[in-house]
């Protein structure tokens, strides 16, 4: 089986619903930078200060500082039987680096993993999008809704919207995926890792295709 993954697409196209399940299923450690960068927010720590300034704007952080917490988080003893690298890397500098950094720790990346996605959808998953405060379980108003509403079916804790799921930021955001982040396709293509999966499918459906897909290598 494939297990050191990285999941590329736009924001909304589903890498965390879909790395949360894989996840679960195949027992691999779940790296999501921008779930680094709210903890960081969350407790106050410099790195959150730093991070809130850009990802309240829908910006990039910089990647000296996104390249460093995915180094020390990557080359931790867990992520040793395989990882889901959700959200990074995000730019060619971010890439370059984590090639280096995978052939140094003797974790080199089995497959990246693209999910396909149209914008008018994306727009609508992100505008309707909940996520909840503790454990990050995410929903949709209309298409993913909790059992009660408000709350996490998970754990219990209070749903919200993203500060940066707001129609300003989101417009950087997609900005910042054509521009910076949709050039490594071509990126992973030349290397022979790239694989396209259509996430219109719905969230089960994606689950069953991608996994299917890994345990066939
Ligand atoms: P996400 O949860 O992946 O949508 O990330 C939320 C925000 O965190 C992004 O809009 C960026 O501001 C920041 N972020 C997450 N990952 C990266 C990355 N690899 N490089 C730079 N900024 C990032």
């Amino acid at each position: 089986m494939l297990k050191n993954i990285i999941l590329m697409g736009p924001p909304g196209a589903g890498k965390g619903t879909l790395a949360k399940q894989l996840k679960v299923a195949h027992h691999l450690v779940h790296i999501s930078t921008g779930d680094m960068f709210r903890e960081a927010i969350k407790a106050e720590t410099p790195l959150g200060k730093l991070a809130q300034s850009y990802i309240a704007k829908g910006h990039l952080v910089p990647d000296d500082v996104t390249i460093g917490i995915v180094r020390d988080r990557l080359s931790q003893e867990d992520c040793a039987n395989g990882f889901l690298l959700d959200g990074f890397p995000r730019t060619l500098v971010q890439a370059e680096a984590l090639d280096k950094l995978a052939v140094e720790i003797h974790r080199p990346i089995d497959v990246v993993v693209n999910l396909d996605c149209d914008e008018k959808e994306l727009i609508r998953r992100i505008s309707g999008r909940r996520v909840c405060k503790n454990c990050g379980t995410p929903y949709h108003i209309n298409t993913m809704k909790s059992k009660i509403e408000g709350i996490c079916d998970v754990c219990g804790g209070p749903l919200f919207q993203r500060p940066d799921d707001n129609e300003e930021a989101l417009k950087v955001r997609l900005g910042h995926y054509n521009h910076d982040t949709k050039p490594l396709l071509d990126y992973y293509k030349a290397k022979g890792l790239l694989v396209n999966f259509n996430s219109l499918v719905g969230s089960e459906d994606l689950f069953d295709e991608v996994s299917l897909f890994l345990k066939s290598k």
